[in-house]
């Protein structure tokens, strides 16, 4: 992602709250490799290479991406929020960091970072303190600025696009394998903006009871439930959207199953308002299923943060007290899982907002029965 003004003002922000809590926390350096973390504050996304390319932040001293410099070129640094420390192919880039930490102790390292180059700065770095760059980054990344939210807007309504036509029954289903619908989606994704597709689950009849199922070669038939749980990245950002559609009309039970589940996904997005904590608006959709008699056949949390990444902070899930702030973006949904039989689940990104949730998915959740 290269952009504008705004951009890199955004990631100067995002810098500056980085520091303020390696500060509050006593996070002297911070070492950003792999995973979302770096792109968040440099635009930069590190390959995952052999190579070492970190980005050297401590709180008293200018950042440093030390990068292979056969990849220097693909560095975009027109904000000036860092500078290049491109090293050779003859250079050890382990001691280049290690000189850039210098006598600091107290540090941070990404998540995802090989721990190949842990193992070997450990070695270098003697009597430090490590920790993981999520500390201080998750709860940071968790609240979307303008810039961020703006570009989940985007990638949602892309999806949008493609659930639309799902709904209107504008994708052909009875007769295609799972496989070739979840290419399709893939596909439509791309067309739609998407630079990468991440995963387009198509679970028919027996399939739609199991939540991350693999699409394969059963062709769907007439009178069956498919769900369709598909997102992908956009500019960086990630899209996530699940609807359920019918084959046919559906019986009386699949129909009372899946009104269950379009008034737990509502309410639920109806109670994500700032200042309730997570837990609290997985419970709304928890309880309404539970009255409807499906409470165990709920199996999973009510929803995940996303961002850079599709699974991130914030977790709506029991156990999770944090409240949600204005920034806070996150899918709400709920499903039932009927093992071996059916299921249902309906998929929004929401966006907490201080005038209250914004779905940023828009396709109706009522009773889809797509002919064909
Ligand atoms: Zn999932
Ligand atoms: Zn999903
Ligand atoms: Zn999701």
């Amino acid at each position: 992602m290269t952009g504008g003004g705004d951009v890199w003002a955004a990631r100067r922000q995002r810098m500056a709250r980085v520091r303020a809590r390696m500060e509050e926390l006593g996070v002297e350096c911070l070492l950003l490799s792999l995973g979302a973390d770096l792109p968040w504050v440099t635009g930069y996304h590190a390959m995952p290479l052999e190579r070492l390319t970190m980005l050297v932040l401590a709180t008293d001293a200018d950042p440093v991406l030390v990068v292979p410099v056969l990849e220097a070129a693909r560095v975009d640094q027109d904000g000036e929020v860092f500078s290049l420390r491109p090293w050779q192919e003859t250079e050890d880039p382990v001691a280049i960091v290690a000189e850039l930490i210098g006598t600091r102790r107290r540090l941070g390292i990404s998540d995802r970072t090989w721990a190949t180059f842990l193992l070997q700065l450990q070695a270098r770095v003697t009597d430090a303190r490590w920790h993981p760059a999520s500390l201080v980054t998750a709860p940071l990344r968790a609240v979307k600025d303008a810039v961020e939210v703006q570009a989940l807007r985007a990638a949602s309504a892309a999806a949008d696009r493609v659930a639309a036509r799902l709904v209107a029954g504008e994708i052909p289903l009875v007769g295609r394998t799972e496989a070739e619908v979840s290419a399709d989606i893939g596909r439509q994704l791309r067309a739609e903006g998407h630079d990468r597709v991440n995963f387009a689950i198509v679970g028919s009849g027996p399939n739609s009871a199991s939540p991350h199922h693999e699409p394969g070669s059963r062709r769907i038939g007439p009178g069956e439930a498919v769900v369709c749980d598909f997102g992908g990245t956009m500019r960086g950002y990630c899209s996530d959207i699940t609807r359920t559609v019918f084959t046919g009309h559906p019986p009386s039970e699949l129909r009372d199953l899946y009104g269950v589940v379009q008034e737990a996904q509502e309410k639920a997005v109806a109670a994500a308002v700032v200042g309730t904590p997570c837990e609290d608006v997985d419970a709304t959709a928890r309880r309404i299923i539970e009255e409807g008699g499906y409470g165990p056949f709920f199996i999973h949390r009510t929803g995940h943060g996303i961002g850079l990444e599709e699974h991130e902070e914030p977790y709506l899930v029991g156990g999770n007290c944090q409240p949600l702030v204005a920034g806070h973006s996150f899918s709400i949904e709920p499903g039932i899982y009927l093992a071996g039989r059916v299921g249902a689940r309906i998929e929004d990104i929401v966006v907490a907002t201080d005038a209250g949730p914004e779905a940023l998915n828009r396709v109706d959740h009522g009773l889809a029965v797509v002919e064909g």
